[in-house]
């Protein structure tokens, strides 16, 4: 019996050590030992590799399937790959519906009153009520559009707050044939989505590849972090509107940060970020973050800015549904990094597509081209030479991978206080 109580004692002791020793070997990590994999580990081959996958002809500018039609069969390609690509990945755990890493759904984009815009499940549940600025231009319970779609998800479990999430997320749907696009002459197209989005999707997956070769060296961050590819942002931010709402985790999410067209932009160094509704808030709003991201962008060559608060952009990509899905009294911040456009372009080239809808004379000289939403969003021009800015991009998931193992270790960002005038003045929602 003695024996018996010796042997258990003991092999309590060593679990318990073996325990003790795993969480410091986790707990501590030298900053210039997660560079040295970050550097290593994200490569322009790959980023490029991937990039021609998702933007090839094949995939047909990765369409979202409709409630009357499932799921579009290239929805089904694209989120095959990128559960193959992910899953063989040590330290990755699937974070999607029952343990798995897809999350399936079925949603109706609505019309709501006040200019709200309410998805909603093919069962008539209400997912959420969005600000939409936008929907002025239509009737209360007009459907926009339906989506059978699924979000692919893994995560990597944080060392010390597992139950406290930080989501780094893309959306890698566009916008098929291009009914929805910006060149109505085009409609019937593919139109390939290279910058928007699989810039940020390719991006992702470099970023999700590195935490997994940080976790092989015994490098974790506190928290965890989800790595969350979502569909039909095309079609309404509907992806990560059903993952902010059926989250599939047990736990809380205390920051999102979200990449959206992160290979092109203007230059090879402007990167907006926003994550207030009143863009050049946003370092104040969160200064815990902001200087993470102050630090790293001087490191990695990026100069941060506010889009024009007339593009609306805090309420046009994924890392809205996130903000809004969160309760007011408990706000999280979620951020956007997208690359930042040529302002002057854009707009001569919306103006040439305005005459070409009201069949006035117009010719959209090759100078007046714009990407956003149009056939020309590709990875290589006519000529062959690459549209996207691999150095650009390598350096983006370098930069958000290092934002996001430190807003995953460090404090909690209070982002309720720094909130509350904003509130009070009502400019917020
Ligand atoms: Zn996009």
């Amino acid at each position: 019996m003695r024996k018996i109580i010796l042997v258990v004692v003991a092999v309590t002791v060593i679990i318990t050590a073996f325990y003790a020793y795993k969480k410091l070997a986790f707990a501590a990590y030298d900053i210039v030992d997660v560079l040295n994999i970050v550097d290593q580990s994200v490569t322009q081959e790959e980023l490029l590799e991937q990039l021609e996958f998702l933007a090839s002809e094949d995939m047909g500018g990765r369409p979202t399937g409709t409630i009357e039609t499932g799921p579009s069969e290239e929805s089904i390609v694209v989120t095959t790959y990128l559960v193959d690509k992910l899953k063989s990945l040590p330290g990755l755990k699937p974070a999607g519906t029952d343990n798995s890493p897809l999350q399936n759904f079925q949603i109706k984009a609505m019309v709501g009153e006040n200019y709200k815009f309410t998805p909603t499940t093919k069962e008539g549940e209400i997912l959420s009520e969005l600000d939409c600025p936008w929907c002025n231009r239509y009737e209360t319970g007009a459907i926009l559009s339906t989506a059978d779609s699924r979000n692919v998800a893994f995560y990597i479990e944080g060392s010390e707050l597992p139950n406290e999430y930080v989501i780094l997320m893309a959306h890698y749907d566009h916008i098929g044939l291009g009914k929805t696009g910006r060149s109505p002459q085009h409609a019937g197209t593919v139109h390939p989505g290279a910058e928007d989005n699989a810039s940020g999707t390719s991006a992702l997956l470099e970023v999700a590849e590195t935490f997994s070769d940080l976790y092989q060296s015994n490098i974790r961050p506190k928290r965890s972090i989800v790595f969350l590819f979502a569909g039909a942002e095309e079609k309404g931010l509907l992806g990560a509107v059903y993952y902010a709402h059926k989250f599939p985790l047990s736990g809380k999410v205390v920051a999102v940060i979200s990449n959206d067209m992160v290979g092109r932009g203007l230059d090879n160094t402007s990167l907006w970020l926003t994550a207030t509704p009143k863009g050049e808030e946003t370092p104040e709003r969160i200064p815990e973050i902001w200087n993470y991201i102050q630090k790293w962008s001087v490191f990695f060559n990026f100069t941060i800015e506010s889009p024009p608060d007339e593009m609306n952009v805090f309420y046009r990509s994924d890392h809205y549904a996130f903000f809004s899905a969160s309760p007011e009294n408990d706000r999280i911040p979620a951020m956007l990094f997208s690359a930042k456009w040529d302002m002057d372009k854009f707009n001569a080239y919306k103006e040439e597509s305005r005459k070409i809808r009201s069949k006035e004379k117009a010719s959209v000289d090759p100078d007046k081209r714009f990407y956003y939403h149009t056939i020309w969003d590709t990875i290589y021009d006519e000529h062959g030479n690459l549209n996207i800015k691999l150095d650009r991009l390598e350096r983006h998931a370098e930069f958000i991978t290092l934002i996001a193992f430190e807003t995953a270790s460090g404090p909690r960002p209070d982002y309720v206080e720094q909130l509350k005038d904003l509130q009070k003045t009502k400019r917020l929602p």
